[in-house]
């Protein structure tokens, strides 16, 4: 295991998750949250040999310090703390500089600050994040992965929006995306399943958790996705409405809605949530469904109908498709969402395979469209992997 670790970082605003992978292996040996920084009950707990653990965190404020170190103390106490040789965190929201990992150093923290901007809730806590680690790991070289990186490819014609220029040259208004290192992940795994080199491999990936995007793939590179500017456009998420007509946004401020609850509607109310009523969460709305709840049949129908919807028009990004790549917690694990998104896409020749698709859930990958039939298949997805994989080439490069 020694010289193989890599402790992977996902520092949040009021959260902080993290993970020690084990790049020869794949395997996370250690995961763990913190949670509810900045509340009284600020703790992080993490799980050994399948049991739980957890640690209140004082409440003498910079709860992503003490997180972090108390995260130093648990490696010294499983005695792997001298057998970690980098660290690699994620970051949502890197603009146009960064199309690639990069080693952190204080040019590189600055640059991310200075892109707050677009991700006002994400990179702001990132860097408090990683000035923490770089603080509990001097002498470890720590890298930065970013969630746009992958869509850099994208052409102009797929990220430039239908606006004037000046908005793009003054504010940097365009289509950036999100989830890229999903979608890299899964794409790559995908090519193998087919035996086909990535660079001549195409596919329409699927990743439909909380947060849900699609992305056309052409030659192993991001050519269009359905995440823009912010991770609201695009599906219908868990609390996110996604697509939405931007005269509404007028309407309910010209009702006397405030900017700020306008956008806490669409963020924090809609999706799974608004359209059910009763919950964000997939399994929740299924099981309501299957009882006859009408928000919950229509949550189900709008989700797999917009799905279906942003596949269907990625076709045309794509001159040639090699399949279909369903990922996320909900793209792993739900067989009637996968069903109903084949099923509306029949006019293009998919048929389910219905065996393949109920044994393709809980980590198992698997091809579930019938024999001769158009691919579709099921990728578990595993970011925390990639940053470490990135990061451990980058400190051998
Ligand atoms: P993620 O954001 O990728 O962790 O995905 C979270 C979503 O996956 C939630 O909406 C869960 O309800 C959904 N999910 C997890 N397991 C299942 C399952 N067995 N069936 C349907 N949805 C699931």
């Amino acid at each position: 295991m020694s010289n193989s670790l890599v402790l992977v970082i996902n520092s949040g605003s009021s959260s902080l998750k993290f993970a020690l992978i084990d790049t020869v292996s794949g395997e996370a040996t250690l995961n763990g949250l913190g949670e509810c920084f900045g509340l009284a009950d600020a703790n992080v707990s993490w799980k050994i040999d399948g049991k739980k653990h957890e640690f209140q965190l004082s409440d003498n404020g910079n709860h992503h310090k003490q997180a972090i170190d108390r995260i130093v103390a648990l490696l010294e106490e499983q005695g792997i703390k001298q057998d970690i040789v980098a660290v690699g965190h994620r970051v949502v929201h890197g603009g146009e500089k960064f199309t690639q990992t990069v080693k952190i150093d204080e040019t590189v923290l600055q640059e991310i600050e200075n892109l707050s901007d677009l991700a006002p809730l994400h990179n702001p806590a990132h860097v408090v994040g990683m000035r923490a680690a770089i603080a509990a790991f001097p002498a470890l070289s720590q890298y930065a992965v970013f969630d746009t990186a992958f869509h850099q490819t994208m052409p102009a014609k797929a990220y430039t929006g239908a606006i004037s220029s000046k908005l793009y040259d003054d504010y940097g208004i365009r289509r950036y995306g999100f989830h890229g290192t999903s979608h890299y992940f899964v794409s790559r795994e995908a090519a193998k399943v087919i035996n086909k080199p990535i660079e001549k491999s195409s596919f329409i990936s699927v990743h439909l958790g909380n947060g849900a995007s699609v992305c056309a793939i052409k030659d192993g590179q991001s050519v269009d996705t359905s995440m823009g500017f912010t991770p609201l456009s695009g599906l219908m998420m868990g609390t996110r409405c996604g697509d939405l007509d931007p005269g509404i946004i007028e309407f309910l401020l010209k009702k006397g809605w405030s900017p700020e609850q306008v956008f806490k509607e669409l963020n924090s109310n809609s999706g799974f949530l608004g359209v059910s009523g009763l919950t964000s969460d997939c399994r929740g709305v299924i099981e309501a469904m299957e009882e006859g709840h009408v928000g919950a049949t229509l949550a189900f129908e709008i989700f797999t109908y917009r799905v279906a919807k942003y596949i269907a028009s990625y076709m045309v990004a794509l001159d040639e498709l090699d399949g279909i790549i369903f990922t996320g917690g909900i793209g792993e694990n739900s067989l009637p969402i996968r069903s109903q998104i084949l099923k509306s896409l029949k006019i293009f020749g998919y048929r389910e395979d219905e065996a393949a698709n109920a044994d393709a859930r809980f980590g198992k990958d698997g091809v579930i469209t019938q024999a001769n039939t158009p691919l579709a298949m099921v990728i578990p997805t595993n970011e925390e992997w990639v940053i470490a994989k990135e990061s451990m080439a980058l400190l051998h490069a």
